[in-house]
């Protein structure tokens, strides 16, 4: 982590939760953060929770006046009209979202989202005035084969939206085979890949905004494991799957770190 840039613990929640148990799930964070909050070790990082579009609302009723940011797991391109059943940046910001993930593995694996696709849509989160989280990530046999840094390189270029600057856009590097695996990147493993990814964003945004754009880390990330990892100097939080569904696990990570 660098002292210049404000570290981002995102948790995604993915397709979990009912009605009462994203309430329970946000409840336990809520008393959590107004805890760390009244003693003053508020976690140096800024907190957000992606949670399915159905509890949104919910959540952030319960997350209110603790710090911990709201944001969405992917959004449409489109401001609104004739798209079935999908959801619209615009909608995500008028419910209080202030981030969107897009690109994620989960979503390319499930949907066919290419890179295109994803740069669209991270434009039409811009354009709403959210956040973007930029996924890449490569997958085993892309590694196994030598890959790795060509296939995130061409990611990004293909991913990144147009007008990105370090304030409305965030990188996220979440290597495929750790993600939901229990199987995490080796620290000299994350570090290589975001150093690169740093260079190639001082390329193609210039030094304030590719220096200033937090760079996360995303794949089996825990208490127990995130400390090192957010060491690394280009590591800048985490993007938390499953250790975001446990309060404790979730806020250990931000805490212990
Ligand atoms: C993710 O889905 O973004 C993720 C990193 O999941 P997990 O932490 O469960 O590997």
């Amino acid at each position: 982590m660098s002292a210049a840039r404000k570290p981002l613990i995102a948790g995604n929640w993915k397709m979990n939760g009912t009605r009462k148990e994203g309430l329970a799930l946000a409840k336990g964070i809520a008393k959590q953060m107004k805890k760390l909050n009244k003693k003053k070790t508020k976690p140096a990082f800024e907190m957000l929770v992606c949670p399915p579009y159905t509890l949104i609302e919910r959540v952030a009723a319960a997350l209110k006046g603790t710090g911990v940011k709201i944001g969405a797991q992917d959004c449409h391109t489109a401001e609104k009209g004739a798209h079935t059943g999908d959801i619209s940046p615009v909608m995500l910001k008028d419910m209080g979202c202030r981030y969107v993930i897009v690109g994620h593995s989960e979503r390319r694996a499930d949907h066919g989202e290419k890179d295109a696709p994803t740069k669209a849509k991270a434009e039409a989160a811009l354009a709403a005035g959210l956040t973007a989280i930029v996924c890449v990530g490569e997958t085993l046999a892309q590694r196994d084969g030598k890959r790795t840094l060509a296939v995130i390189r061409s990611q990004i270029r293909a991913s990144l939206p147009e007008g990105a600057t370090a304030k409305n856009t965030v990188v996220a590097y979440e290597p495929v085979w750790a993600i939901g695996t229990g199987r995490v990147a080796t620290p000299d493993q994350a570090q290589e890949v975001h150093a690169a990814i740093r260079g190639l964003l001082v390329t193609l945004l210039g030094e304030k905004d590719g220096d200033g754009m937090r760079i996360l880390y995303g794949g089996s990330m825990k208490p127990d494991n995130a400390k090192e990892l957010l060491s690394l100097p280009d590591v800048d939080g985490g993007l938390i799957g499953g250790a975001s569904l446990k309060a404790d696990d979730f806020l250990g990570i931000a805490v212990k770190s």
